[in-house]
């Protein structure tokens, strides 16, 4: 398959998975982010969801699909891979993209408030690094928007149906 073939067909549907991931999250009261690592022939070899309510400050989806991206290749080299990912990754995931030299990173909903491939800054193309990524910014973003504000439309409500 080649790259544009693989940009019409297995994006999207890399997408959803990955918005399937953020719905798992949300299901466990976690924000829900969900991302996952393609390889060069459009296949999922890294998965992960937001899991920080687990107590790990370092838990957010893109580091759990870096790393089993990276034990799915062998190599912590994910050249050539693309990542998808259903909100604008932080300063930490962005250094994280750079040093796994990940390729190209696609995008949701962009983050106004810690968004560092864009928003607040962009580390994952700082010319100043020895790796830049390919970034596409805002892809199916309407859907990530719409589950990220039901999220917290909903915690709301819970919250202010607790007893005082
Ligand atoms: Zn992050």
């Amino acid at each position: 398959m080649d790259q544009a073939q693989w940009q019409s067909e297995a994006l999207a549907e890399a997408m959803n998975v990955a918005f399937a991931l953020a719905e798992d999250a949300a299901r466990d009261g976690e924000i829900p982010v969900g991302a996952v690592v393609v390889d060069r022939n459009g296949a999922i070899v890294g998965r992960g969801r937001n899991a920080r309510e687990s107590g790990d400050p370092l838990g957010h989806a893109e580091l759990f699909a870096i790393r089993e991206a990276a034990r799915s290749i062998g190599d912590w080299r994910l050249e050539g891979t693309t990542m998808c990912v259903t909100l604008e990754p932080c300063a930490m995931c962005a250094g994280a993209l750079v040093n796994a030299r990940v390729a190209r990173l696609v995008f949701a909903a962009y983050d106004p408030k810690a968004g560092f491939c864009g928003s607040l800054g962009n580390l994952v193309q700082d010319a100043r690094l020895n790796h830049r990524l390919m970034v596409e910014g805002g892809f199916m973003e309407e859907r990530s928007r719409q589950l990220l504000q039901q999220f917290f439309r909903e915690l709301r409500q819970r919250n202010q149906k607790l007893p005082a």
